[in-house]
Order: C-alpha cells, then structure tokens, then sequence
C-alpha cells in the first residue's frame, strides 16, 4: 500500500466555518504527476500546500488527466514533438465510496473521485479530489473526458467543465462535506454555480428561480480571474450550450443574463453568481474592473509557496538564522540580518545544481562563475522569448565586454500553438549560431516542476519581457525572489508591485515596440547589471538579501492565502453580516 492509503481519512471540519471547495482544472499535485500544464496549475498546488501548512479547512476538485499534459521533445533543429505521460490514479490513490451521474449532451456520465491528501506542516490534511469518468458504465468517449488537460476542441472542453464544475459539486455533496466557500479558480469551474443554484431549489433545470435562490448560491462562491485580455476568457457557442448542457439550463443561463452575443462566457457567469471575486495582482485587478465595470473585483496578488521553492541551502541557510520563516514567511524580512559570505556560499551550491543538471542533459559545460541569466515559462507568443536575440551582434559584443554571459531558456509551446512553436526554433536556432566561447546559451528539454525549481534558484538573474498587458501576475519570478536571484523584467504583472530598481532587480522600460524594450533590456543589462555583477560579489551580495526581504517575505502563498481567508472567504464582515456586496476595493 503506498503511504497515500495507508493514511486514515480525517478531515475536521470546524462549525462556524464550515469548509472552503476550491476549484481548478489544473493542479501541480506532486512533481511526479502530470496533471498541470503551467502557472495556474502550479498556482493552485501552491495554494492548497500553505492552505494545508495554515490549517485552512479547504477540500480541492480537479480532474484525473489521465493522459497527462505533455512531455515535450525538442529535435536538434529545436522543433517541438508531444508525448503524453499516461498515469493511473488506481496505483497509488484511493478511490472515494461516492459515485455522482451527471446529463451530458443526451447521455447520463458516471463519475468517480480519487483522493490525494496534502498534508501541512502540521499535519492538517486538505484533500483533493481527482474526477475520473474511466469507467465501465460509461461510453468510449465519456470515458475519455477526464484524460486531456487543455487538449480537444470547444466541445470537449465544456464536457470537461461539466465535470469539473458540477461533477465535482455533487461529489461534494453526496460526501456529505458541509461547504459555506465555493471557490472557482478561473472560470473553468463556473457550472458549479448551476450545481449549486439547482441544489438549492431541489431540483434539476425546470425549476423557476427567484432572486433568494440566487443571492443563495452567490452568498456561497467567489471567483478568481485569470485572463487580463477579453480573448482568453472560456466561451461556448449557444449552439454548444444548447446540445452539450441542454435546453433549459441554457435557457435559464440566458435568463440570469451569462449568454451575450450567442456566446457563454464563463467569466461572466462565476461573476454573476460571486459574492466576492479578485484579479491576481494589483494591475490585473485593475484591467479586470476595466472589462467588467459593473462588477467589483478586488486583488490579491499570488504568491508561491516557499518550502517547494527554496533550494535545499538556502532552506538551511534560513533555517539558521530565522527559524520562524517556516511557520510564518514574513520572518523572510530579516534576511538582511544574514552574513553576505552565506548567501553567497547557498546561492553557488544552488547553482552547482543547476549547472551539474545541465551538464547532465546536454552535455554542456557552463561556468560557475560566469552571470547567467535564465528564462524559462510557456512558449507563448506574448512572452516574447525571442526579445533577447533582437540584435543578436550587440548581445555578442555584451558578453565579450562582461567576460562572458550564460543563458538558460527552457519553455513548452501548446501543442496547437504554431507561432509558439516557431519561437522555441527561433530561440535554437539562433542560440547555435551565436554560441560563442564567451555567450554559451542552452535551452532545456520539458520545462516543468523540477526544472523550474532548480532553475529559478540557480541562475543570477531571471528574465521576464512579456508584452504588456498579457501577464496577469506572474510567478516564476516570485520563486527566484525567495531565494535572492532578482529579476530583470517588464513591469508587469506583480512585477509592478515587486519592482525596487537596483534593490530587488530592474525594470524593462515600456517601449513604442519591441525593439525599443529590447533595447531597454540591453541597456540595463549593460550599464547596471553586468557592472554590478563584476564590482565585487559583495554588491551582489546585498542585492540578493533585499530581494529575499522585500520580495520573498511578501509573494509568497503563505501570505496570499491568509488574504483570502480574511478578505475572501471569512471576512468578518460576512460573520458580522454585514452587507457582503460592498466594494472591496478601492478604485
Ligand atoms: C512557476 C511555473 C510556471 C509559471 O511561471 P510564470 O512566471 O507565470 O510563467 C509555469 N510552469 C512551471 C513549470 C512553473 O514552475
């Protein structure tokens, strides 16, 4: 039996507060399973282990994923192939003893929960729940909806939210768990709102509805929103509304006003029916209030769970001089107490790390001594990989002149995404031509968890230049933060917040174009950083503590989910019954 099974399921649950339902169609669970593509999945991992470490009644929903998300295969030319990374849940978790059916474009679908339990620092377990249609009763098809993260069209998308959203509200009540939060991170679990509204009046579809029966369920939820641009928000066509979720749900979603322009909007319907909804940095907030005036939407910028983050020596290294940082990461504040030769000393191991990795993989030699930039998310068009190579002589000239310069990339394209795709080439193809004795630039096979981990701790700097204003947050640079490495970035994001100029890294100025930016990059690469790097490691030294205390005391999930237990889930003024609509920003 693994140690997932032999563990007895004892969930408390306190009464005045009930438990929080978190929902999210991706989550890093564990570094060997591949159920996440990237940041929201990551976000969410983060979440439920400090949500764990704080003692959060919290239970999570998300899918199986059978199928994996995929494992990328760069050819030398750099042209990316997809594998997916099959698993079974039955080898290592339980299954749940509930079952719930759902009505799926005329078909009735069985589904399943496997448990997987995160268990906190001290010992408080929040479970998740893995859905799963793999069974016999089911159809070919229905048995594949739980298989493919982000893979499929439209219509396998809604199949999959049908399950993610009221499969696993359903699931939740048949277990006869007392939720009071519904938390939907991102829109992709927006359905659960027709769970739940269908609960409330004991019922299925054809039920009327009153304005209780809403401010019922609204009571209930609150809504995180991902996407800063109006294209990247989930939506079906009424068409697909129509035959997969059936007639009267969707004539009651067009009555509670979620279907505009024959479209269903996700976003719009998690708003509809949230007491409390936020962006993910202060700006985010800020754009989403823009696209939707009429709703209030808070911030709360994300953060990245320390323990997953930290290298090994840096740990220690903490652990010696401010032992509280484990319990209570705002105790990170006083990094600037810790003797320069140490974090040194922590951040060269850290490096050793990465660069022994590297040399594994590739076969590459780079040096310990040499500043080394790392630059590594989602091989998005918006990210702009390719930034760096705009003017690939003067990049040359700059590494000769700062007795060399590495770069690491590493990066997955969305299996559909040819542009992506054709960056990732790009970045490869141009890092060959320019691999000189003094510029060594590689790029990572199959960026994920564990490569992100050691990479965000072992470079020098971290690069990030997306285009304006696509980053919602961000937070890979979160993790170099905590464990001193700055950033050198667009301000963006939470890097608009993150951003002390020269104290925990540097701002890419906003430009006309893309080559203004990247002339900016190179200007601070060339007059601030390199000559920082080469006065004396003693600069760099304090560079890395302020960043540790400013930045990695703050964006952290330790503190983020503090927040939303206070302005979200359990604000005193919803104890207090206070009215639970007042803004909760400020404009
Ligand atoms: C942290 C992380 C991300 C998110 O980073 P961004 O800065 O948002 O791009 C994506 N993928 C992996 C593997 C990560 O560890």
């Amino acid at each position: 039996m693994s140690e997932q099974q032999k563990r007895p399921f004892t969930y408390e649950v306190t009464p005045e507060t009930g438990i929080v339902a978190y929902f999210s169609m991706e989550i890093a669970i564990d570094p060997k399973l591949p159920t996440y593509s990237g940041g929201l999945g990551v976000l969410a991992g983060d979440t439920l282990r400090s949500a764990a470490d704080l003692g959060v009644p919290m239970v999570a929903f998300t899918l199986a994923h059978r199928q994996g998300y995929f494992q990328q295969h760069l050819d030398p030319n750099g042209n990316q192939s997809e594998q997916s990374q099959p698993w079974n849940p039955a080898d290592t978790l339980p299954e749940l003893s509930v079952r719930t059916t759902l009505a799926i474009e005329d078909r009735i679908v069985t589904v399943r929960a496997w448990r997987y339990d995160v268990v906190g620092r001290y010992g408080h377990v929040v479970p998740i729940f893995l859905l799963d249609t793999d069974l016999e009763e089911n159809s070919a098809w229905d048995r594949g909806l739980t298989d493919h993260l982000y893979g499929g069209d439209s219509n396998y998308r809604l199949q999959q939210e049908i399950v993610l959203g009221m499969g696993g509200a359903r699931i939740l009540n048949a277990m006869g768990l007392n939720a009071n939060v519904y938390h939907m991170n991102e829109g992709h679990a927006a359905l659960l709102t027709l769970a739940l509204l269908e609960s409330e009046l004991g019922g299925g579809p054809e039920f009327p509805i009153s304005n209780t029966d809403i401010a019922a369920v609204q009571q209930k939820c609150v809504f995180t929103t991902h996407t800063p641009v109006p294209a990247g928000h989930d939506r079906f066509s009424l068409e697909q509304t129509i035959r997969i979720l059936g007639g009267e749900r969707t004539a009651r979603l067009e009555k509670l006003g979620c279907i505009v322009d024959g479209t269903l909007n996700m976003t719009t319907l998690a708003l509809r029916f949230s007491r409390y909804a936020n962006g993910v940095a202060l700006k985010h907030g800020e754009v989403s209030r823009q696209m939707f005036p009429k709703d209030k939407i808070d911030s709360i910028t994300n953060g990245v769970h320390a323990p997953t983050w930290l290298s090994e020596p840096m740990q220690n290294l903490f652990d010696a001089h401010m032992p509280a940082w484990r319990r209570d990461n705002l105790y990170l504040r006083n990094a600037i107490e810790i003797p320069e030769a140490e974090v040194l000393a922590a951040h060269a191991q850290a490096k050793e790390a990465l660069l022994s990795e590297i040399a594994t993989l590739t076969g590459k030699a780079l040096s310990p001594n040499v500043l080394t930039l790392g630059f590594a998310r989602r091989a998005a068009t918006y990210k702009r990989a390719d930034l760096l190579f705009t003017d690939p002589e003067r990049l040359a000239a700059m590494a000769q002149s700062a007795g060399g310069l590495q770069i690491v990339y590493g990066g997955k394209a969305h299996p559909q995404d040819q542009p992506g795709k054709t960056i990732i080439r790009k970045v490869i193809e141009t890092a060959a031509k320019l691999s000189i004795d003094t510029l060594r630039i590689v790029y990572l096979e199959n960026y994920n968890w564990e490569l992100g981990a050691l990479m965000t701790a072992g470079v020098d700097v971290w690069v990030n230049n997306p285009r304006r204003p696509y980053e919602a947050s961000g937070t890979s640079g979160m993790k170099a933060a905590l464990n001193g490495v700055p950033s050198l970035s667009i301000l963006d994001g939470w890097w608009i917040e993150g951003c002390i100029e020269g104290v925990t890294g540097w701002a890419i100025e906003d430009g006309e174009d893309d080559i203004a930016e990247a002339f900016s990059l190179y200007r601070k690469l060339e007059s601030s950083i390199i000559p920082l790097y080469r006065s004396g490691m003693q600069h760099w030294a304090q560079l890395m503590k302020t960043t540790i205390a400013f930045n990695g005391s703050f964006f952290n999930t330790n503190r983020m989910v503090k927040q939303y237990t206070r302005n979200a889930y359990y604000p005193v003024r919803l104890l207090k019954n206070v009215d639970v609509r007042e803004a909760a920003y400020t404009a």
